[in-house]
């Protein structure tokens, strides 16, 4: 039996996906780069913005015939938009879809797939899997998936305790819960024993990371970084979103301390204007956002910290957007995803008039989308003629493709071969957007 997984939304769907694909794996199933031949599809919904859950809609509806092909294969249905839309409401629009799993019931995906596979029974479907669903206990990682060449995604914490206004992910992913320690460095450990070179922590808000209990002498987010940083084989480390106000000097002095994390941070900032802040209940000001900031280049001064930015927000005036102009210059953004603001159901501004009309939306994404073009095409333009570690991620027939420490891609060629989690030396050439090309050394 085949499995095919198409994920949309974050990095934390993906390392949920990569769960889910082990308890498949050790069920019976086995990878398929192809939708159409797979016995099962699972698709791994986001709902963070109105567009992010269309996409995901959309391909579930497209997948009726596939299911109308053979009624013996198995659709499931996981992560945000499926604890926010609902099994029934799911069922109901796509009746060819078995299984519902909402992003607060996936430690009970190898439970529900059980049942869902029971009736009616399928051929090399192995019930007696082992229970791999359980987050927070440590479990035996036998091998990799297919697309974990160089990187371990690893999650540290699921949920948000934020209630920023305009965000679902606190009502789909519930309050914050904490893997312990043992576990996550366990899993680190096993990872980097069967060959990944790079890790990315993650969780809604990365660094509040505070389990109930030390291990390993670890019982914050700065003792969790120092701690990755000794796992040997663990080349590079990264993490996903770190929360401005958690941000702090035994934070930043773990990081500078740590020769394996790497020098690049994504901080949401979302907007300039302390009003706008103030009513996204972000709990920081643009002065206090700059200050770490400054915090962050104290302790390591070649740090690229990236950011988000909402434009569009309801009340946003066209000072309000000002102001966050200035702060994309003033913060020194080394590059930016810009966002246009959704309204979520549920949410508290969902309550407030959507009042910033689609035209100003538009034009004011536009404007802010091509300043941090602007900035980040120039901060990639430093690295030319600077020899840099590149950490291989696939290769072509003649040239490579991996990535800097501080995030940017580069393609090199090289006379001799390498491999992807292969570290090569590398004489940046020239540079084109976001990309670099250069020649190993
Ligand atoms: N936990 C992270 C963000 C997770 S959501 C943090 O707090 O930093 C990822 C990004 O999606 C956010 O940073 C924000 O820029 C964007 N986003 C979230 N909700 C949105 C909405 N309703 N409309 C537009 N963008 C949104
Ligand atoms: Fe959403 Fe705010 Fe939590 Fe980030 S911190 S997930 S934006 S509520």
């Amino acid at each position: 039996m085949k499995f095919f997984v198409e994920t949309f939304g974050c990095q934390m769907n993906t390392s949920d996906s990569q769960e889910m694909a082990r308890s498949l794996m050790a069920r019976g199933f086995v990878p398929s780069d192809n939708a159409r031949d797979a016995d099962c599809i699972l698709v791994n919904t986001c709902t963070v913005r109105q567009h992010a859950e269309d996409k995901a809609v959309s391909f579930l509806g497209r997948l009726a015939e596939w299911k109308e092909a053979d009624p013996r294969r198995v659709l499931v249905v996981a992560g945000c938009a499926a604890e926010r839309l609902g099994e029934k409401n799911l069922k109901r629009r796509f009746p060819h879809v078995d299984l519902v799993v909402g992003a607060k019931s996936i430690d009970r995906f190898d439970r529900l797939l059980d049942e869902c596979m029971a009736s009616p029974p399928r051929d090399g479907f192995d019930a007696r899997g082992e229970d791999l669903g359980s987050w927070s206990r440590e479990t035996r990682i036998e091998r990799l998936l297919p697309e974990e060449t160089v990187s371990a995604h690893v999650s540290v914490m699921r949920g948000c305790n934020y209630a920023c206004s305009y965000c679902v992910v606190p009502s789909v992913r519930g309050r914050e819960v904490y893997r312990p320690a043992g576990t996550v460095l366990s899993e680190v450990r096993q990872k980097a024993a069967l060959g990944l070179k790079e890790v990315i922590l993650l969780g809604q808000t990365v660094n509040s990371y505070r389990p109930s209990a030390a291990e390993d002498g670890v019982s914050d987010f700065a003792g969790l970084l120092r701690a990755v940083n000794q796992v040997p084989g663990v080349r590079r480390i990264r993490f996903m979103s770190p929360h401005p106000f958690y941000l702090d000097e035994k934070t930043a002095n773990a990081m500078a301390e740590s020769e394996n994390v790497c020098r690049h941070m994504h901080l949401p900032v979302q907007s300039g204007s302390d009003g706008v802040l103030e009513r996204m209940r972000r709990n920081y000001t643009r002065s206090g956002f700059l200050e770490k900031m400054s915090l962050l280049r104290r302790a390591m001064p070649d740090i690229f910290v990236t950011t988000d930015f909402i434009v569009g927000f309801p009340g946003e005036t066209e000072e309000d957007f000002r102001a966050t102009i200035s702060l994309a210059s003033e913060a020194d953004f080394d590059g930016a995803y810009v966002f246009k603001y959704s309204s979520r159901p549920g949410t508290v501004s969902a309550g407030w008039p959507d009042d910033v009309p689609e035209a100003a939306k538009e034009a004011r994404h536009g404007e802010l989308l091509s300043l941090m073009e602007g900035i980040s095409t120039k901060k990639t333009e430093a690295f030319v003629n600077r020899r840099r570690e590149v950490l291989v991620e696939s290769k072509g027939e003649h040239s490579f493709e991996g990535r800097l420490r501080e995030g940017r891609k580069v393609f090199f060629t090289s006379g001799t071969p390498h491999r992807p989690g292969d570290l090569v030396p590398v004489d940046i050439t020239g540079a084109s957007g976001r990309t670099l090309k250069g020649r190993a050394v």
